[in-house]
This record gives C-alpha cells, sequence and structure tokens, in this order.
C-alpha cells in the first residue's frame, strides 16, 4: 500500500486549520479555563509548524527544519502543560521544559545530517517529549474525565507510529530520502501528526466541557459555602427514600440539626467567622456518615441528615453520636481562639403507614427539633404521638 503524501497533507492541513479556527473561536464561549487556553496556543504553534516545515520548497532548508521542528516541541510543551495543569491541578515537572530545550539542541546538531539520520533523531526527539504525556494520560488521566481517554489514545498512537517511523528508517533509509516521499513510514507519521492533534483536540475540549457540565450540576445541587446539599436536591433524595419505605416496608429516617444559639456567634464574632463554624460543622457531620446517608443544608444554621433503612432508635442513637461529635469540635477562629458549639436535634421516621410525604417527615422533624430546643438546647429528641424520647445531656430517655 502507499499513501500519497501531498494528498495527505492538503486534506489534513485545512481540516486542521478549520478545527483550530473553530476552537479559537468557540473557547471563550467554552468557559473553561486555563488549560484550554494553553491547549488553543499549543495548537496554533503546531499550525505554525506545519506551515514553516512546508515552506522548505520556497525557503532556505535551515528555517524549514529549525523552525518546523523547533515549534513542534515548543506546542508539546504548552500541551503538556494543559494536561498537568487539567489532570494534577499542577505545572508540569520543569524537566518537560528540558525536554523541549533537548529537541531545540538536537534538532540543530543533526540539521546538516543526512535526511534518514534526521528523521530518526528528531522522531526520537519528539517521542521522548511525548512519553512523560503518553504516561500521564494513561494512568492519571485514565482516571479523570471519560473524554480524555480519547487523548490517551490519540497520544499513544501517535507515539507508538513515532516509533514506527524511526525503526522504518533505520531498515529502509531509502523510503525517507525525499521530504514527502510517497512511502508507507512516511505516510503513516503524515497521517498520525495531523490525526493526533485533531483527536486529542476534541478529546481534549470535551473533557473541558465534561468537567464544566459536573461543575453546573453540582452548582445546582448543592450549597456553595459547605458543600451539602441544597434544599431542592436534599428533598428529591427524600422523595426517592419514601418512594422505597412504601414499596419495601423498610422504614427510614430523617435528623433535623439546628446550631444553638448561632446569631450570637454572628453578633459577636462577625459573620465570616459564623461561615467558617457552619463549614467545620457540615466537615464533622460529613465525616461521620455512612456514603448512603445525605446530608443537605436546608437553609442557614439549619441542616439535614436523611438515613435509608433506618428505624427510630437507629436515628436517635445516630442524632446521638452526631451531638456529641458536634460538642466536641473545637473551631479555630481568626484570633487565635477555640470556638466550641451544641446543637439541637429532632428526629422523625418514616413507616409504610405514617409520615410518608417530604412534607409530613420534615414537619415531624421539625417538631421534634423545637422540643429540643424548649427543651433546654443541646439534646437529640423524637416525638411520637404526643411522647417525647429524648438523648442527650447525658443520654436522658423520656417519655410523657
Ligand atoms: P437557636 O438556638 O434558637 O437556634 O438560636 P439561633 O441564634 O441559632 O437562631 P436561629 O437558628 O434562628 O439563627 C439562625 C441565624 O443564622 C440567623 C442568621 O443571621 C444566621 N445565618 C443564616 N445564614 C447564614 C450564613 O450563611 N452565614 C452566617 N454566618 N450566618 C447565617
Ligand atoms: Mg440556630
Amino acid at each position: 500500500m502507499q499513501l500519497h503524501v501531498p494528498t495527505i497533507f492538503v486534506a489534513l492541513f485545512f481540516s486542521f486549520v478549520l478545527f483550530v479556527a473553530a476552537l479559537t473561536f468557540t473557547r471563550p464561549i467554552l468557559g473553561a479555563g486555563a488549560e484550554l487556553r494553553l491547549w488553543v496556543r499549543s495548537v496554533w504553534l503546531l499550525l505554525a509548524s506545519f506551515v514553516a516545515l512546508f515552506s522548505r520548497v520556497f525557503m532556505p532548508e535551515w528555517f524549514a527544519v529549525l523552525f518546523g521542528n523547533g515549534l513542534i516541541f515548543a506546542s508539546l510543551y504548552l500541551m503538556s502543560q494543559a494536561l498537568h495543569r487539567f489532570v494534577l491541578a499542577q505545572d508540569a515537572p520543569r524537566w518537560n521544559k528540558a525536554l523541549m530545550l533537548l529537541g531545540w539542541v538536537g534538532t540543530a546538531l543533526v540539521m546538516n545530517s543526512p535526511l534518514p539520520v534526521r528523521t530518526v533523531v528528531i522522531s526520537c526527539l519528539i517521542a521522548a517529549q511525548l512519553a512523560p504525556m503518553v504516561w500521564l494520560m494513561l494512568t492519571r488521566g485514565w482516571q479523570a474525565e471519560t473524554a480524555l481517554r480519547t487523548v490517551g489514545i490519540t497520544l499513544t498512537l501517535t507515539w507508538l507510529s513515532l516509533l514506527l517511523r524511526v525503526a522504518n528508517a533505520i531498515v529502509r533509509p531509502e523510503d525517507y530520502s525525499g521530504y514527502f516521499q510517497t512511502s508507507l513510514g512516511n505516510g503513516v507519521t503524515y497521517l498520525a501528526s495531523f490525526l493526533f492533534p485533531l483527536g486529542a483536540g476534541y478529546g481534549f475540549v470535551l473533557a473541558n466541557l465534561e468537567r464544566t457540565a459536573h461543575r453546573l450540576d453540582a452548582l445546582a445541587t448543592h450549597d456553595g459555602m459547605t458543600g451539602c446539599l441544597n434544599r431542592g436536591a436534599f428533598d428529591t433524595l427524600m422523595g426517592n427514600a419514601l418512594q422505597r419505605v412504601r414499596r419495601d416496608g423498610t422504614p427510614a429516617s430523617l435528623i433535623a440539626l439546628d446550631l444553638d444559639n448561632f446569631k450570637q456567634i454572628n453578633d459577636t464574632r462577625g459573620h465570616p467567622t459564623g461561615d467558617a463554624v457552619l463549614q467545620a460543622f457540615a466537615h464533622t457531620l460529613r465525616d461521620r456518615l455512612r456514603a448512603a446517608d445525605a446530608l443537605g443544608r436546608l437553609g442557614g444554621d439549619e441542616f439535614a441528615v436523611l438515613l435509608s433503612d433506618t428505624d427510630a432508635a437507629g436515628a436517635l442513637t445516630m442524632a446521638e453520636v452526631l451531638r456529641t461529635t458536634a460538642e466536641a469540635l473545637e473551631i479555630p477562629t481568626p484570633d487565635g481562639e477555640r470556638l466550641r458549639i451544641t446543637v439541637s436535634i429532632g428526629v422523625a421516621t418514616a413507616t409504610p403507614d405514617s409520615l410518608s410525604t417530604v412534607e409530613a417527615l420534615h414537619a415531624a422533624a421539625d417538631k421534634s427539633l423545637y422540643a429540643a430546643k424548649q427543651g433546654g438546647r443541646n439534646q437529640a429528641v423524637r416525638l411520637e404521638a404526643g411522647s417525647l424520647q429524648a438523648a442527650g445531656r447525658g443520654n436522658t430517655l423520656a417519655t410523657g
């Protein structure tokens, strides 16, 4: 099989131009961060490198070789930065820059060597610069956004095609005696060098969109300050849990928590300290709960925990655990003090025969919470048909 290199070059060059243009125009709308900006710069450099490499038909040889390949190494460096920031949220290690410099120096050294030698050396240098990116994409990148796998696959194929080019140029140097020579090795590499930025570029754009979609989803369902579910999302989960209660006959419980005298903290220490208290409290609750439990912030200093498959006794025990955990919490303030808090808790349990709507379960938990406040705060209470069960302040259990 023969691949006609000039045809491949022209066809892919223009599809790449369209891709770069589309990416440049849509990047501000995609709203993604610095990573995508780096990627756009990188593909512009790559486009410039193709033009520079092609310019050997009317420019001096040294210009095409030095600038063409030099721009490729610079482009790959930016790509590596973009991928590291996206996957690891940190800059690429310094030696990535060293690989780019090595590429420049290596290219300058073989500039006057015969074409097959130059092909082998420069392909090895590009493969060396790609290798850490391939590794990053196949390890940590594989666990990141799924669209990033396209980048991993494309990078790996490009890397393999470079190795193929090296091996092919060593075995059949005569195939590499002209730049646009129509041969399998030359054709495959040209094909890979255009398909790679296209495939990886689409993958990277989609991975950015995937991340943005997740963030928007999290914003719509979570409270930004504490990371808890917001009221709407929490009630949706409650609705689903109550359906399971009716269907499977297993109980589910709601724990409503409200910080005691929280207004005083705001008034005496300021709103930012109040916010820090809410965050610390939410963090502590989350640490104590099982993965299957849902934690919501219903508003202000009121939180709620939904326990699936948990009866009244289990819920009251859990409520008491949460109360003592809050009591033991020491929250550092900006003025170096350690703030203590307490929390009042109301518990309600839904069974197939009672409290089977979201509103009814909330109302019952609120009633219990009110009783806990009335009873002197810092306690967990469950009211049931006029009777009161209280845990807390020494694990009292009262009925009346
Ligand atoms: P009680 O023991 O009866 O619950 O007394 P309390 O002072 O905690 O009273 P309440 O629960 O009614 O007070 C809630 C306060 O929470 C009122 C409001 O100013 C404050 N608050 C609501 N949202 C926020 C917030 O996002 N940040 C801060 N710092 N304060 C908030
Ligand atoms: Mg309160």
